[in-house]
């Protein structure tokens, strides 16, 4: 099948604007901010959604969350909040089919989501 916008990313065949990155995951500027500050965590491996995580991913959907916080301590959210989202499918509204995780921060979040 062929590689999604991510997959071509996490492979170095696209640029982008890189905060973090180890052997299992990158993390880099969305091209088209929702909020001062939003950063998508994706794993290296080439999974499309969050149904297709599963008993052996549990040190990969570990290492996301603790990536994002991480990113965020240093992007200067951590006191002031922030928002951690995964869209699935497309009443999730996902449009990139390579899992990724939405840090979100620099302005309050409305509730309930849109
Ligand atoms: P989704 O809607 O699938 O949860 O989120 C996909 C996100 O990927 C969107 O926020 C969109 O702006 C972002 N995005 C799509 N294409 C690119 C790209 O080529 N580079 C970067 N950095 N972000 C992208």
């Amino acid at each position: 099948m062929a590689k999604t916008i991510f997959g071509r990313i996490a492979a170095g065949e696209i640029p982008c604007k890189k905060v973090y990155e180890d052997d299992l995951v990158l993390a880099f500027h969305d091209v088209a901010p929702q909020a001062p500050t939003h950063i998508l965590v994706i794993p290296k491996e080439d999974v499309a959604t969050l149904n297709d995580l599963g008993p052996g991913h549990e040190a990969l959907a570990g290492r996301m969350v603790i990536i994002a916080a991480k990113v965020a301590k240093e992007l200067g959210l951590a006191e002031s909040g922030y928002r951690l989202v995964m869209n699935c499918n497309e009443d999730g509204g996902q449009t990139v089919f390579h899992v990724h995780l939405h840090l979100l921060g620099g302005r309050a979040m409305g509730w309930p989501p849109g």
